[in-house]
């Protein structure tokens, strides 16, 4: 039996947060929590290694589902590059009589007069008004990126080393990668306007050109986006605790940041005592050069999760070509850690060098970019025009069968009423393959799944196949409507369908 931590006598009742203390009562579990509970009640903890740095193991298991933490950001502000936003809310600038809003202490756009004293403004506010600061940010016919928004990020951080000295030390730990970015275009270009700007036009006392650039390299390497498409709100924020999970190209956890900036991060499968707590900084339907690269230059390490260093991706074959020697077989790289290694057929003898199938690889990118992912007759020519090429589980084909499945039926001319008893197969198909293939690259709790199952069941319901179908669609659409924001969107969704 179990022992109650304030008291030692025998106890029943257990910590709901972290599972792994105990109490005799309520009025004990009240009091330990005031106490001491309140700061050490996690599910998690630290470990450390030479590769990874500290990382966030599971403290004891953890069920899909359950928030593993909470967290209020540390610093939040605009991108580097930035459409204009509003430096009080960070939402996205509307003109007013064709410019923005200027605040009319400082001179930097926001919404409205209502922002000017926002928590998140006041003191740079203040710092930009002394040093007689003039915005440049005009609007002029369209909203476009402002490269003078990185600047506001480091000045955000600078005021803390005065403001809250220890959030600053705690700030100042996380890693910038500079050696590995100072060589940069991007760093290039900060060096001399960024630096410049804090040191020479605003003349921040004590700090060097180092400590800034040190201080970019840390927002460009820990930082989550920070995205609210019903409040219009893209920005970026510093989630320390959040930052400490190692990255896999298939994680364990998602996250999602609400209305309040708060991060939730929580668990998608399940995470045994011990495991690693595992956090993904690349998008699951792109090709293992893509995903690497884009690690690389945005956080400055190589991935070597266990999707990128197996050629075959969990079998579905994602980043492959189809063999055209056989026919039959599929092009795999022969090391997917290095990228200009060679490939080869898994039927055949055929061998073709990593730069060719990196070529390919690349025309169908930019197709895929430049194709109307709104049209069903567009993606269905995608398919057709790339079958002899790509084989089913290839991230291409995944993303543009998926678009097809939430296309057909919700969009005009392809309404559920409008679809024929073939297209209705068609979509029935899709969904079942695509629920198969998305499971393998999002494990667990996904709204790409989910997506995909409440369509599914959609179909069922139109050709009255199935007496549950309803019941499985309102449980799916209710598990979307507490993990996704587009409830609104939703909703259209289930009007379309005729229950
Ligand atoms: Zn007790
Ligand atoms: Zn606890
Ligand atoms: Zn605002
Ligand atoms: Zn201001
Ligand atoms: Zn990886
Ligand atoms: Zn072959």
């Amino acid at each position: 039996m179990e022992k109650c931590a304030v008291c030692g006598v025998d106890a029943k009742q257990k910590c709901a947060g972290c599972n792994l203390i105990f109490y005799c009562s309520r009025e004990h579990q009240v009091i330990d929590w005031k106490k001491a509970h309140k700061k050490s009640c996690k599910c998690f903890e630290f470990e450390s290694n030479d590769i990874l740095g500290r990382y966030m193991i599971a403290k004891r298991d953890i069920k899909p589902g359950e928030i593993i933490l909470k967290e209020k950001p540390m610093i939040i502000g605009p991108k580097t590059i930035s459409h204009p936003i509003c430096l009080g809310c960070h939402k996205s600038l509307i003109p007013i009589e064709n410019d923005y809003y200027k605040c009319s202490k400082c001179t930097w756009p926001l919404c409205g007069k209502s922002c000017e004293n926002s928590e998140y403004h006041k003191d740079e506010c203040k710092l930009y008004c002394e040093k007689n600061f003039k915005s440049s940010i005009k609007f002029c016919e369209s909203a476009k990126a402002e490269s003078s928004y990185c600047v506001i990020m480091p000045i955000r951080a600078l005021l803390l080393k005065k403001s809250k000295p220890k959030v600053y030390e705690e700030f100042s730990k996380l890693v910038s990668h500079l050696e590995q970015r100072i060589s940069t275009k991007l760093y290039e270009a900060l060096r001399i306007n960024l630096a410049q700007f804090i040191t020479n036009f605003i003349q921040f006392p004590n700090v060097t050109e180092k400590e800034i650039l040190n201080i970019a390299g840390r927002f460009d390497t820990n930082c989550f986006e920070v995205i609210l498409p019903s409040k219009k709100i893209k920005a970026r924020g510093i989630y320390l605790e959040t930052a400490m999970m190692a990255h896999e190209c298939v994680p364990n956890t998602k996250h999602f940041v609400d209305e309040n900036f708060e991060m939730r991060v929580f668990a998608t499968i399940p995470i045994a005592k011990g495991q690693k707590i595992l956090t993904s900084y690349t998008h699951p339907l792109k090709t293992t050069i893509e995903r690497r690269l884009g690690i690389k230059q945005a956080k400055c390490f190589d991935c070597i999760c266990t999707r990128c260093i197996d050629p075959t991706e969990m079998s579905t074959f994602a980043s492959s070509i189809k063999c055209t020697a056989c026919n039959n077989g599929v092009l795999t790289s022969i090391d997917p850690l290095e990228n200009l290694s060679d490939w080869k057929c898994t039927n055949c003898s055929q061998k073709m060098p990593g730069m060719k199938v990196f070529q390919v690889l690349n025309e169908i990118k930019i197709k895929m970019e430049n194709l109307n992912k709104k049209s069903v007759q567009d993606c269905e020519k995608f398919l057709n025009d790339h079958e002899h090429i790509l084989p089913n589980g290839s991230v291409f084909v995944v993303d543009v069968k998926y678009a097809l499945c939430l296309l057909y039926g919700n969009v005009d001319g392809f309404l559920f009423k409008d679809l024929s008893q073939v297209q209705i197969e068609r979509k029935m198909k899709l969904c079942e393959e695509m629920i198969k293939l998305l499971s393998i690259f999002e494990p667990g709790i996904s709204n790409s799944v989910l997506n995909t199952q409440f369509e599914l069941e959609a179909c069922k319901i139109v050709l009255k196949r199935n007496d549950s179908s309803k019941e499985k669609l309102l449980k799916v659409y209710n598990q979307l409507i507490t993990s996704s924001e587009g409830k609104s969107l939703l909703e259209t969704r289930l009007k379309r369908i005729p229950i």
